[in-house]
This record gives structure tokens, sequence and C-alpha cells, in this order.
């Protein structure tokens, strides 16, 4: 394939990733079009994120990281409580001295409201209420596409950064088939006030493991006066309508969040009598299965994020590595654009890079389960997860290949 200049790159999704990967291009002369299909309205209620030091660090390569960090809250921990109230478990989230970076809880919300301020700052375009539908035609060099109201463009490139229920990926990897985990959770807010902790310094943010589930919280800061909330069970798979169907029924969604209300100590059920009905927001927790491929034959069409990628949530991982996604795909294209590197092998190198990423963390989410649960295996390392350097691990297959 011929080198063109890889520029004119659509992005599908103004997500986490999307909205990031605009802003590493732009800030390498790559022009790039976001394509979200909300229509840009902010939701009533964000649900938090836990940003980790290898989220953190892309964050800093951004150029957003300060900003991110003046909207959160500092979190080096993430505890696990019994219902007695006795820390089963405190797993490190980050450390300046060994990591360069503390965890951080944010509400989403703020870290998209980051992002896209700064992506319209770098002149990208957004374009809201704009769904992409299917692939119509790929050369080598460039994509043709097509949107549920019928537009069609044509980019050089185009990244699926859409979410878990990707349709990008139905062209990548067509009939894949997302895998329930078995997992729901019922996430909420809480007014602060109804939060009656037993000793002033009961550590946040908390997962605290009840008779047949856990419930988690202090997600992310109460600075708005709300705590957010998660309650998590098991559950069998109720499928697409089955979802919407209980996502409208607040009544059971209240039920489920009290099925073992006797059994919860007195600062859960506080918790449990004042949840914000209104705020109420399921999340069953799917997965995708591993892939072969993130990417086209043609390269011309890749998929990154959730949409590659979506794992259990136990890790507050997701975004991390959709970052991490990120900074090496636009590294990789800003590298192919500068020299006489065939993009399809930088994009090989990537995909290989961020899959071989996967295979360890795929084994981590398991383990940090058994860890809230109190069953230890020692102090974990996580050097390997916090100490990732996209930066780094690029410049040095560049300087390899030169
Ligand atoms: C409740 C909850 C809590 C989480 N907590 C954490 C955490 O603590 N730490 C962590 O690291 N991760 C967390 N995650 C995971 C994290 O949010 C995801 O991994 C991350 O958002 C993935 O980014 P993405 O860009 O791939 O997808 P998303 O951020 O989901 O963005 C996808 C975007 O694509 C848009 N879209 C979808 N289809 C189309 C289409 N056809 N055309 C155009 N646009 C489309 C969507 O509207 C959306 O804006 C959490 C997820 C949830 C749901």
């Amino acid at each position: 394939m011929a080198n063109d200049k890889l520029d004119n790159i659509a992005i599908i999704g103004g997500g986490l990733g999307g909205l990031l990967l605009a802003i590493f291009l732009a800030d390498r002369n790559i022009s790039s079009t976001v394509y979200e299909s909300r229509f840009g309205e902010p939701p009533a209620y964000s649900g938090p994120v836990m940003l980790l030091p290898n989220g953190l660090r892309v964050l800093d390569k951004a150029g957003a990281y300060e900003q991110i960090l003046a909207q959160g809250s500092l979190a080096p921990h993430n505890y696990s409580m019994n219902n007695s109230h006795e820390i089963l478990d405190c797993r490190e989230c980050g450390s300046i001295e060994k990591y360069g970076y503390v965890g951080l809880r944010i509400y989403r919300q703020r870290v998209i409201n980051t992002f896209t301020e700064m992506a319209r700052e770098r002149n990208v375009t957004i374009v809201y209420g704009k769904k992409f539908s299917h692939i119509v035609a790929e050369t080598d060099k460039n994509v043709t596409f097509a949107f549920a109201d019928g537009d069609i463009q044509t980019h050089s490139l185009l990244v699926g950064s859409d979410g878990i229920h990707s349709i990008v990926r139905e062209y990548v990897a067509p009939q894949t088939k997302l895998r329930f985990s078995g997992s729901l959770s019922i996430l909420g807010f809480v007014p602060a006030s109804a939060v009656h902790k037993p000793y002033p310094n009961y550590p946040l943010p908390a997962a605290v493991m009840g008779p047949t589930g856990n419930i988690l919280f202090g997600w992310a800061d109460a600075d708005s006066g709300e705590y957010p909330l998660a309650t998590n069970f098991a559950m069998e798979d109720l499928g697409r309508q089955g979802w919407e169907e209980l996502q409208n029924d607040t009544p059971r969604l209240l039920s489920m969040m009290r099925k073992d209300y006797e059994k919860w100590n007195p600062m859960i059920q506080g918790i449990l009598d004042n949840v914000k009905r209104e705020s109420l927001f399921i999340w069953p927790f799917y997965t995708v299965p591993t892939l072969d491929s993130w990417k086209s034959d043609k390269g011309r069409v890749v998929i990154l994020g959730d949409a590659a990628h979506a794992i259990p949530p136990q890790g507050g991982l997701g975004a991390n590595l959709t970052f991490e996604d990120v900074e090496s795909l636009a590294r990789l294209i800003d590298a192919s654009n500068r020299s006489s590197r065939s993009w399809t092998s930088c994009l090989e190198w990537w995909q290989a890079y961020r899959k071989s990423r996967m295979v360890g963390i795929a084994e981590l989410a398991p383990k940090i389960m058994k860890r809230r649960q109190g069953e230890h295996d020692g102090d974990a390392d996580y050097t390997w997860l916090y100490n990732y350097d996209v930066e780094r691990d690029v410049n040095a297959w560049i300087s390899k290949t030169t």
C-alpha cells in the first residue's frame, strides 16, 4: 500500500476514547471529525470513573492532566469492607513515588466536558446526532461509510470508538457476540447527608461485601452533595428489551436493591433508604470476547476502547486502557505520516502491542474480585499495570524499525 498521509480521520463516538483521540491527533496536525450519535446533551446523572496511573499518564501526555486533577479527588487506595465495617482489602491505586500518579475519582461527564472543550480549542469538528450505520466501501486509500440518516462520507481512516455495542465492530469482526458476565449493577446517587459513616475516617471508595452482593460507594466525591453508589448482583441475561424494561421500572430496581435490606449494616440501610429514585440506572456487565482482529484487512477501519475489548468492571480499567489505545494509535498515525513506514506495518504492530496488554488484564479482574472478598495472595505488584508507558514503547519500536 502506498503510504498516503493519514489526515481527515473519522472518529465514530464522542465518548472518552473518541474525543481524546481527536485531541492527540490535532496536536500532531492531523485533522479529524468526531461523529457522535447522542445529541450532545449532558445526562442528568453522570457516573463516576476511577482513573489510574497508566490512564493519568496518557492524560498528562495529552495536556489534560492538570485540568482533570483539579476536578476530581485523589484516591490512593480502593477499599473492600465487610458488613461489620472491617477492612478486607486495600488495593493500591497509585503512588507518586512508585508510578508518578495517584488514582483519581472523577465524574465521567467532567472528563467528557474537558475533552470536548480541548477538542474545540483545537478546531476539531464534533458532529452530534450522527449515528454511524455501515461501511459502504474500503480501498487502500480511504473508506466510505454511511450514517443512519443516509448521509455518506469518505475519510482516509475510520476509527470506531463507539463503545461496547459498537456497530463499526460488525465490519472488522463480524458476528461478534457479547458475553454476559452474569452480573448486574444498579447505580444511583444518595445525598451525602444520608451517609452515616460508623467512624469519621471510614475509608472511601469502598466496596462493602454483603450477604448476596456488594455495594460500592464513594467513587466520586460528595462535592455536589451526593455520593454515587452501585449495588451489584448475580443475574441472568434479560436481553436488550428486558434490560430496557428493567431500566424503566423504578419500583422493581428499588426492590432489587433492597433485597437483603435486613441483613445490611445501618450505614448501608440508610443509603438504601435515601437513594434518589430518579438517579437510578442499570449496567449489565457484558464483555467483548477476544477478537481476532481490531482492524480491517486494508487497514482503513480500526476499533479501539470498549468496542475492541470491553472487560468486566471490577478493576476500574476500561477507560484507562482506552486512553492507552488512543495515545498509541495517535503516535503511530503520526509516525506513519512522517516517514516512509507503511501504515499497515504500524497498524499491525499497534494491534499486537495492545492485544498483548489485554492478556495480563484478563487475568487481573478475577484476582481483584478475590481480593475484594478478602482472599489475598500476598501484596500484589501493580508496576506492570501502572508504569505502562505508551510513548516509551512506541518510540522504542520506531527506533528499532528505522
Ligand atoms: C457505570 C460505569 C462505570 C465505569 N467505571 C469505570 C472506572 O471506574 N474506570 C475505568 O477505567 N473505566 C470505567 N468504566 C468503563 C469506561 O467507561 C469505558 O471503558 C470507556 O468509556 C470506553 O471508552 P470508549 O470511547 O471506548 O466508549 P464510550 O466512552 O462508551 O463512548 C462511546 C461513544 O460512542 C457513541 N456511539 C455509540 N454508537 C454510535 C454510533 N453508531 N455512531 C456514533 N456514535 C456512537 C456513544 O454515544 C458514546 O458517546 C465504567 C463504565 C460504566 C458504564
